[in-house]
């Protein structure tokens, strides 16, 4: 196995977010150093390591960036996978090429959950009016019209009531290739933070319970309320999903929990993930110190909840209430040190504790 990246090492990251800025701070917690690496001017995570604006396509700007790191890890799923081989003969990128290029396309991610005998809502692929009619046959109504990529927080999807909506759907689409997927009449949403070590060690923190708006992820709460065996169940799957893409680092996996009991997995996203930010405070090992502990070649932490966790993302103009909530008894408050608040923008989050309610572990 290569040699971990030891303290005074220094991690690449790909994406200048609140995820960068948060992997930023863990690894100043854990004696790394970061640097990112990120298209646009000012990225928060700028504010807490060197930034360096560069285009993804830029391969002298990138293998620059290489000479200056030690290891290459990323916030953002949709970093080009040129991007990735452009960096990837220079240093360890991590995770690698195949988890980003299953997740980066709706189709192929669902192709390989199905694979992996992860059961999904059904699905077909959609390109134009005659493939759309297809699709709703197979798949029945109602529907989401999702584009295969670049979509992220309920963006380039449409929902479909009627087969009246086709024409309406496709056009707001603008063309590009799509899916069509059932609505699943889950009970609630769950997702599954785990991650997977250099040695395929796999540490998952216990399964969440999350509310999304328009698409927009709202709030988690730790533990879900399910049973161990469905909790579980749910870890398992995330299992299979991170060793089946050979994935070193964190992964957030949604999951639809189904009246019947099926958890169908709805998305996955390689990389820390928003509903496994009540870490931060719930944890011991964090799911940012996680992340690098996995691509660093580090044994992984102890993903034991000492606490229960509530976590709210502040969207918009919810962060202006930041002096109410920093004068909040209990409440852990961040922000993302973003310049504008538009509407539906993640500017921060708050987590609130409650005492431990069971068992810190699912198995
Ligand atoms: P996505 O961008 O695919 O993660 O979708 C964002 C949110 O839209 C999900 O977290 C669900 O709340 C909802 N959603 C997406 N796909 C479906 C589906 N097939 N059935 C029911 N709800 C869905």
């Amino acid at each position: 196995m290569a040699e971990p990246v030891g303290p005074g090492g220094t991690v690449g990251i790909l994406g200048g977010g609140q995820l960068g800025r948060m992997l930023a701070m863990a690894a100043a917690r854990m004696g790394l150093k970061a640097r990112v690496y990120a298209p646009e001017a000012d990225p928060p995570a700028g504010d807490v390591c060197p930034a360096t604006r560069g285009a993804w396509d830029d391969a002298a700007a990138l293998a620059a960036f290489a000479a200056t790191v030690d290891v290459v890890t990323l916030e953002f799923e949709n970093v080009p996978l040129a991007t990735l081989d452009i960096l990837a003969p220079l240093v360890p990128v991590r995770p690698g090429r195949q988890s980003l290029a299953v997740a980066q396309d709706r189709l192929s991610e669902k192709r390989f959950l199905n694979a992996a005998g992860v059961r999904t809502a059904p699905y077909a692929p959609v390109e134009d009016a005659g493939t759309l009619a297809a699709a709703l046959e197979a798949v029945g109504l109602p529907a989401i019209l999702k584009t295969r990529r670049l979509g992220y927080d309920g963006k380039g999807q449409v929902r479909l009531t009627t087969a009246a909506d086709a024409p309406d759907a496709l056009a707001a689409l603008g063309g590009q290739p799509a899916i069509l997927e059932g609505v699943a009449p889950f009970v609630r949403e769950l997702s599954v933070v785990a991650a997977r070590g250099l040695d395929g060690a796999i540490r998952a923190y216990d399964p969440v319970e999350n509310v999304h708006r328009g698409g927009v992820l709202r709030r988690t709460t730790a533990p879900a309320a399910v049973d161990a065996e469905t909790a579980a169940r749910a870890v398992a799957l995330a299992e299979t999903i991170l060793t089946g893409l050979d994935h070193v680092g964190v992964m957030g996996v949604e999951l639809f929990h189904m009246p019947d009991g099926a958890l169908l997995a709805n998305e996955i996203a390689p990389r820390v993930h928003n509903t496994g930010h009540w870490t931060l405070e719930a944890c011991a090992v964090d799911q940012f110190a996680q992340h690098l502990r996995a691509v660093c070649g580090w044994p992984l932490g102890d993903p034991a909840r000492h606490a229960d966790a509530t976590m709210e993302n502040l969207l918009g103009d919810e962060a202006d209430d930041w002096r109410r909530l920093a004068a909040a008894p209990g409440a852990a408050l961040h922000l993302y040190g973003k310049g504008e608040a538009r509407p539906g923008r993640k500017m921060g989050h708050v987590t609130r504790l409650r005492p431990r309610s069971r068992a810190l572990r699912v198995d």
